[in-house]
Order: C-alpha cells, then sequence, then structure tokens
C-alpha cells in the first residue's frame, strides 16, 4: 500500500481497545454495552474528547450532545468537510460498530494535520449523539437535531425506567429546549463521510478489506394481521378451512420472490399463531414484514406488488386481512462524485474493492438530507455485528482508515 501520509496503525488500534474497555462487561461473552446517555455512553463520550484533544482537533459540544473536532482549513468560510459515526452501542454489542467509524476518523485527521500539509476546507470529526436508538426506541438522534430533523414528541419518547429523553439529556448536561440549536445549513457541508464495518458477509465472501457504498436501503415495516377460523383439526376438511398460518405462509413465500425479483430484500421476522394448539387450526396470524431496497421507486413497486399479493391470497383464501405501515424510511443514494473519490483512491493505495449497497441504517442516511454523502465498509468477521464477536482484523481497520485518509485530503483540498 502506497501513501505519502500513512495512520499511525498501533494508535489507531490502541485507541479501539481503549474505549472497547468502557462499557464493557467482565464477562466477554457480555461484549459491551454503551446505550445513549448512559454513564458508559458519557464514559465514552469523555474519551473522544480526550483523543480528539490530543489529536490537535478544535473541540465544541453542540445542543444535542454532537461531539465535532475540528481541523481547521486555510478558507474557514469554504463548507466544511465532516466524517465520524457513532460512539453509543446496542445492549451487549461489539467493539467496531460505529466505534471504528469515530476513531478512525480522528486517527486520519491527526496524521494529516501532524503531516503539516495544507487543505483548503476544514475538516470536522463528528461522534453523534445515540445513533443505534436501543435505549428510547428512537435512532440518529444526533443526526436529527444537526439536519433539522428532531422533533418535540421524540424528546418526550421514555427510555425501560420512564425517564423521558428530555431528562436524559438534562442529566447528561444539556438544555433539552436548545435542540435546535444543533442545526446546520447545507451550504456550512461540502460533504459527509462515514467510515463503517459492514455489518454482512459480502465483502468476506468476495476477499475484499473494504467497499464503497452505492446507497442506503431504507425499510417499510408491515405489520399483518390475518383473521380466518380455529376450527378443529380433525373434524375440518381441508377443503373447508379458513387457515390464517397457511395464507401467512404463501405470503411469506410471495414475499421471497417478489423481493428477489427487485433484487431488494424481504424478511418476515416475527410472526405469531394463535390459539396455537397441536389441534386447533390457526384462526389468526400476526406477522411482520421487513422490505428494503436502495431505489425509491423500485422499493415503491415492490411493496405494492406484495401488498396486491396479500390482497390476492386472502380473496382466495376468505381470510381476513388489515396491513399496518409502521414505518417507512427512504432510502439514500450516496453521491456519485464521493463514489467516485472513493474509487480513485482505492485505485491509488492499490486496494482491491467493490461497490455495494448498505443494508443497515446510518446516521449518513439523515446527513444526505442536507448534503452529499459517501460511506466506506470494512469488512467484518463472519458479518457478525451487534453482537460481543463483531470483529474487524485490525489490517482491515487501517486500510479502511487509510481509504478515509486519502478521500478525505481529496476532498477537501
Ligand atoms: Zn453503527
Amino acid at each position: 500500500m502506497i501513501a505519502t501520509i500513512q495512520i499511525n496503525q498501533q494508535r489507531l488500534w490502541e485507541n479501539l481497545k481503549e474505549l472497547g474497555e468502557i462499557g464493557a462487561s467482565s464477562n466477554s461473552e457480555e461484549g459491551i454495552t454503551r446505550l445513549a446517555l448512559s454513564l458508559e455512553d458519557l464514559k465514552a463520550r469523555e474519551y473522544v474528547i480526550r483523543v480528539m484533544k490530543e489529536s490537535g482537533l478544535d473541540v465544541r459540544v453542540d445542543s444535542i450532545g454532537n461531539i465535532i473536532g475540528k481541523f481547521e482549513g486555510a478558507d474557514p468560510t469554504a463548507p466544511v468537510i465532516m466524517t465520524g459515526s457513532h460512539v453509543d452501542t446496542v445492549i451487549q454489542g461489539g467493539l467496531f460498530d460505529g466505534a471504528l467509524g469515530v476513531l478512525g476518523a480522528i486517527e486520519a485527521v491527526r496524521s494529516i494535520k501532524e503531516s503539516g500539509i495544507k487543505l483548503k476546507h476544514s475538516i470536522e470529526v463528528i461522534s453523534f449523539t445515540d445513533e443505534e436508538g436501543t435505549r428510547f426506541g428512537s435512532g440518529y438522534i444526533g443526526s436529527k437535531a444537526l439536519t433539522g430533523y428532531l422533533d418535540e414528541q421524540t424528546l418526550q419518547i421514555k427510555d425501560a425506567s420512564g425517564i423521558t429523553y428530555a431528562e436524559a439529556l438534562q442529566q447528561a448536561g444539556f438544555d433539552p429546549t436548545c435542540y435546535k440549536e444543533a442545526i446546520r445549513k447545507p451550504e456550512e457541508i461540502k460533504a459527509y463521510l462515514e467510515m463503517h464495518i459492514e455489518q454482512g458477509k459480502v465483502l468476506e465472501e468476495n476477499e475484499l478489506p473494504v467497499g464503497i457504498v452505492t446507497n442506503i436501503q431504507g425499510p417499510v415495516w408491515l405489520e399483518v394481521t390475518l383473521t380466518g377460523h380455529p376450527d378443529h383439526a380433525g373434524a375440518t376438511p381441508m377443503h373447508m378451512r379458513k387457515d390464517a398460518s397457511l395464507a401467512m405462509a404463501e405470503i411469506m413465500l410471495e414475499v421471497e420472490r417478489i423481493a428477489s425479483h427487485y433484487e431488494g430484500v424481504g424478511t418476515v421476522g416475527r410472526t405469531q399463531v394463535e390459539p396455537g394448539g397441536v389441534n386447533i387450526i390457526p384462526g389468526k396470524a400476526v406477522f411482520t414484514i421487513d422490505l428494503r431496497h436502495g431505489d425509491k421507486e423500485r422499493r415503491t413497486n415492490m411493496v405494492k406488488e406484495i401488498t396486491d399479493a396479500i390482497e390476492w391470497i386472502c380473496e382466495k383464501r376468505d381470510i381476513q386481512v388489515e396491513v399496518d405501515f409502521k414505518k417507512s424510511v427512504d432510502p439514500a443514494t450516496c453521491s456519485e462524485k464521493i463514489i467516485n473519490v472513493l474509487e480513485q483512491t482505492c485505485a491509488e493505495l492499490k486496494v482491491p474493492t467493490m461497490k455495494l449497497p448498505c443494508g443497515a441504517g446510518h446516521d449518513s442516511l439523515m446527513m444526505t438530507k442536507i448534503t452529499d454523502m459517501g460511506m466506506i465498509f470494512v469488512r467484518s468477521k463472519d458479518g457478525i455485528s451487534h453482537n460481543p464477536k463483531e470483529w474487524t482484523d485490525k489490517e482491515d481497520c487501517i486500510i479502511g482508515s487509510q481509504v478515509l485518509l486519502q478521500a478525505l485530503i481529496k476532498l477537501a483540498k
């Protein structure tokens, strides 16, 4: 790998391990838990601030708690290049989700700064507040606030112990009524580039250390309730049944067929059949469908085809149906310009790579609403994430951060 400026590999790895000790269970099988604005998260935030300061960045914390470390460019009036991720985790999470994007970005910018190179645009490393949404059931809080999409309602959501979001912010030292002060104008930010572990197996299967994300597949969540009739399993001939479970099974196969046809993904992740007796025909079935696609129009068509299928299957089987749209997040397309920069960077560094869509949600999904967005994926071992077994090799963390460094220089010069 040839590069003019090299990141400090040891420093990056040590930082990852140090941050990983915060919120780590003494039982390694229980991983790391740093729920947003918890004591562990607050400690992790202090750690990030310390490393940013040691790196010579100008650190400030905005009104929603996003930590921003700035490396001033030659033209302070030019829009900034933003890069980062998050340090909150799910319950029993791993070492790399979010952490790599924050610490890799700090290391990249620190190395650029130490090299003495002058860039036109300032670079801001950001650690977003509450990406995961585990504690309050609503994520991307920092990036929502920054892009102007956070609302009052969200601040009234309570966690499991009855504390509202506003109270949690207050306890962490923030004034929840000031969340709008975190809003940034589109003209202030030229681009947002996030490095993140893939959390899937595509790169591993292709034996590639990093990937270039083309789009983020926004999810649509449906909850389907089917009502048939719970008759006796022995006394009811097959042609006289209204079996909600069979209708569900047929719908599930249609979800598989249609999602594959559209090159999207469809998952029935939760099913419940009632009354649930061995010898009773299921009279009721409730199940969820998670549908994702990187292209909004194709996703709309995919969802339409699946809801049509639900309708004809239920009509044919004389089953009553109710479809509840629980959630719909627009997919986001990565900036063609940033994709090109990343392709060029990988070619220059002789890093083999591929383009791939991103199935999981990230703060970049929000950032795309106000600026050009790009993402670098780093290989995950066995595709495991949100789990203590989450792993990314040191070498891959280094390659990803090196690609990030070179791409930041290209974007900021
Ligand atoms: Zn993450």
